[in-house]
């Protein structure tokens, strides 16, 4: 029997309110900070955002949180069973300060490399503030004394990424730049887990792909052409650094999203 549109619609809000309470469950207990994504991958409570841990013989940080995250990593780190020196890599996804804060002092307690797009590696580096990230002029010079304040001073980028380069965590971890956000913005893809990091590249609220915050986003042309880019990838499961994962069928997802993209006025398309 030929099923009809509002069956479909029906299943496909059923399935997500699945996938979404399948996330709640594994909500830790309050003192602990990481909960599993997939096996190997957990997700971190930093300050301000989500980081990410993939635990093998060594721990491969994916981004800090903001300025007072660092030692809370390492609390992570020892949760999953693991000690300061087995943390051999650090990547940021971009250089904001909710995702490059906890930087400085994690890098004093551990001996990993980190590793930041080429674009936005000066940033991080830099003796100066990190860019307000704020795109409106007056909000950003009105939050510019608390940022310069809080900023948390450079720290040491020892790998230059760049779009397709390959970090061998988790059978292979390749970089995808998706700019936009920032000009320095990666997505990290594992093809071996069917697993994909977006970072700030896209937004999910309310059930919804978004582009990034336009508040906080240099350029929302640019950021559509990284989700059509990311749209051509194979990947089951996607975690953002400031929404729930979509765990099931997310490949599927960002490809809708992206045709909606097509056509589409971008001021229109976000809120
Ligand atoms: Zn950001
Ligand atoms: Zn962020």
């Amino acid at each position: 029997m030929p099923r009809t549109l509002d069956e479909t619609r029906a299943e496909i809000h059923a399935r997500r309110a699945e996938m979404a309470a399948r996330w709640e469950e594994r909500r830790p207990a309050p003192f602990r900070l990481t909960r599993q994504v997939v096996p190997g991958l957990f997700q971190v409570r930093t300050r301000g955002s989500r980081a990410y841990l993939v635990v093998e013989d060594t721990v491969t940080v994916i981004d800090t949180g903001n300025p007072g995250s660092g030692e809370r990593i390492l609390a992570a780190v020892r949760e999953v069973g693991k000690t300061a020196d087995d943390v051999r890599h650090i990547v940021i996804t971009h250089a904001h300060i909710d995702h490059v804060g906890g930087l400085p002092v994690l890098q004093k307690h551990v001996p990993a490399r980190t590793a930041v797009h080429l674009a936005d590696a000066p940033h991080v580096a830099s003796e100066q503030p990190l860019p307000n990230p704020f795109v409106n002029s007056f909000l950003a010079r009105l939050v510019d004394p608390f940022l310069q304040w809080t900023d948390p001073g450079p720290a040491r980028v020892d790998v230059m990424l760049n779009d397709a380069d390959e970090i061998p965590v988790l059978g292979g971890l390749r970089v995808v730049h998706a700019p936009g956000h920032t000009d320095g913005s990666i997505a990290l893809h594992f093809p071996s887990r069917g697993v994909l990091i977006v970072g700030d590249a896209m937004q999910h609220k309310l059930g919804r792909l978004m582009l990034p915050s336009r508040m906080f986003s240099k350029n929302l042309d640019e950021a559509a052409k990284s989700v059509r880019k990311i749209a051509a990838l194979d990947f089951e499961t996607l975690c953002f650094s400031h929404f729930r994962p979509i765990l099931c069928g997310a490949d599927g997802r960002v490809r809708e999203f992206a045709r909606s993209l097509d056509g589409q006025r971008l001021d229109e398309a976000t809120g």
